[in-house]
């Protein structure tokens, strides 16, 4: 039998080097010091981006263009009807750039064009959504205080917001964040990760297209020092919103309280789906397959573990294995590659490390555990990677591996399976298998997740709130929710008519 599908690579032609600058008040510059930085493909193995490299003048020169623009409100304070004409020509820009973003998406991060391209799409409709928020907005009033008091809560943009974003999904976490920002009326300094820039310098020249005033939008290229880490710190900073890893997280939180700004986080994940005997097998296991492999494991939302039940754990991972043989991977540019190349070298060893060590503790290795090297592309790939016999101590079933690495654990009654769920220090994603809805609706109840997925995996919408549990983050993206956390509230309490009683009793004069 085959092992795996491994396609030949595709003699495309690369283009040319992306030269990325930072675009600050309106302005695209390179840094006062010229220094830059490069990108090289992890699928092949060439410079695809050269950018500016930001420090603290490129960082503070943008949060000081982000701060003007917000208090003089050349932004937070226009009507919802125009931000929302901005968005929605951002929106239909999106669309018309399509394969340009995604190429260079597909290059710098190593995920398949095909997937770069559902990416880029996706974030259209996430401005359109938006856009419809910055119309609808608004508070309450309270009409029930009294004859002589009538009560308003209004929504107000926070302020000056700091967008960090990773390299998994870089247009796509952008969108999650930039649009509901913009339109609550926030002015933002963005930093995408320094190893997927691009995708973001190519959302500014989409913002500057649109008409999006000067200082609205910021953007400085670099890295976590000193770029993210003042974009955390500065006075005039009022809010992080951040995706990324867990410690970055919590690093952000502590640089974060010496001014107290918000801080919105959204980090990893150790998700879990749960197969129980009665569940559509077929339809379960295409979305185990799915759910591991998609943006090649790195993706916070990946089902990195299954908890299958033990009267079906060895058929089902049988029928997982073989599913797993027939994912094509190889060259990401390739529409037919379904699993790229993995971020960088230093990730790979990272997987393999933890595929090893299970190894060595007793875990069965069903499929893959090794790095390949692909005809023509290099050796920055990982054979996608089934291991059972795993216990819930071994730290591949505990950490968040971020590779085309599934693990297997087993249970026997639905009680054991949510504990199994439940017992990660993450609470982003769990997902349910049953055709008894009972079972389902149980389990999304107890699952200790900001998303429950009952017989499906992943899917989303910009309507429903998204974020984590646990130590997967606090506050939620999209959605209603998502757009609150751009919003503060303020109440106005209004006496009606002139009936309010003196607090001071002047005495009576004397005659
Ligand atoms: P990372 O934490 O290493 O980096 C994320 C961003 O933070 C980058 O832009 C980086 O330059 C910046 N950064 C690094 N140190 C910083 C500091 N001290 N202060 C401020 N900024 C700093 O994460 P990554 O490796 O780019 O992305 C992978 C991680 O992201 C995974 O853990 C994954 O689960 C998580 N993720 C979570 C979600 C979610 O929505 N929950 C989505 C995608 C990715």
């Amino acid at each position: 039998m085959k092992d795996l599908t491994i396609l030949p690579a595709i003699a495309a032609e690369l283009p040319k080097i992306f030269e990325g600058r930072h675009l600050i008040d309106g302005v695209w510059s390179a840094s006062v010091d010229a220094q830059t930085f490069e990108r090289v493909s992890p699928s092949h193995g060439v410079v695809v981006s050269r950018s500016a490299k930001g420090g603290v003048r490129e960082c503070e020169a943008a949060i000081n263009a982000a701060r003007r623009a917000f208090d003089t409100g050349v932004w937070s304070r226009t009507s919802g009807k125009d931000r929302a004409t901005v968005l929605l020509r951002v929106a239909a820009l999106i669309e018309a750039n399509v394969d340009r973003i995604a190429v260079q998406e597909t290059l710098e991060s190593g995920k398949p064009i095909t997937q770069s391209r559902g990416e880029v799409s996706g974030a259209a409709d996430l401005w359109r959504y938006a856009a419809s928020l910055a119309r609808t907005m608004h508070g309450d009033s309270h009409n029930t205080l009294g004859d002589d008091m009538l009560g308003m809560v209004l929504k107000e943009p926070i302020g000056v917001v700091s967008i960090i974003t990773p390299w998994n999904f870089p247009f796509w976490i952008l969108s999650q964040k930039l649009p509901f920002a913009l339109a609550a009326g926030c002015t933002v300094v963005v930093k995408p990760s320094e190893v997927t820039p691009s995708s973001t310098v190519m959302m500014g020249e989409l913002l500057v297209e649109a008409g999006l005033p000067a200082g609205v939008c910021n953007i400085v290229l670099g890295f976590g020092a000193p770029v993210g880490s003042l974009m955390s710190t500065h006075k005039d900073v009022d809010m992080v919103t951040f995706t990324g890893s867990t410690v970055v997280g919590k690093k952000i939180t502590q640089a974060a309280s010496g001014t107290l700004k918000k801080v919105a986080l959204e980090l990893g994940g150790k998700n879990a789906q749960v197969i129980f005997p009665d569940a559509d097998l077929e339809d379960a296991a295409d979305a185990v397959v799915f759910g591991a492999y998609f943006n090649v494991g790195q993706c916070c939302n990946a089902s990195s573990r299954i908890i299958v039940h033990e009267d079906i754990a060895s058929s089902f991972v049988e029928r997982v294995v073989a599913l797993s043989r027939a994912v094509s991977f190889g060259d990401p540019l390739d529409p037919e590659t379904q699993v790229g190349a993995i971020v960088t070298p230093d990730h790979n060893d990272k997987i393999d490390g933890y595929v090893k060590d299970a190894i060595a503790a007793g875990a069965r290795l069903e499929l893959g555990g090794h790095t390949l090297d692909v005809p023509g592309l290099g050796d920055q790939f990982y054979q996608p990677t089934i291991l059972s016999n795993v216990s819930p101590d071994m730290p591949i079933a505990r950490a968040e591996v971020f590779g085309p690495v599934l693990t297997v654990l087993t249970f026997r009654t639905l009680d054991e399976a949510i504990a199994l769920t439940n017992d990660t220090s993450y609470g982003l994603s769990a997902g349910v298998w049953s055709e008894n809805v009972h079972t389902c609706l149980e389990f999304a109840r107890r699952a200790e997740a900001g998303t429950v997925w009952t017989n499906t995996w992943m899917d989303g919408y910009p309507e429903l709130a998204f974020g984590g549990m646990k130590q997967s983050g606090q506050g939620r993206e999209i959605g209603r929710y998502g757009f609150d956390e751009f919003l503060e509230v303020k109440s106005v309490v209004m006496r009606v008519g002139r009936t309010r009683a003196p607090w001071v009793k002047t005495r009576e004069k004397s005659v």
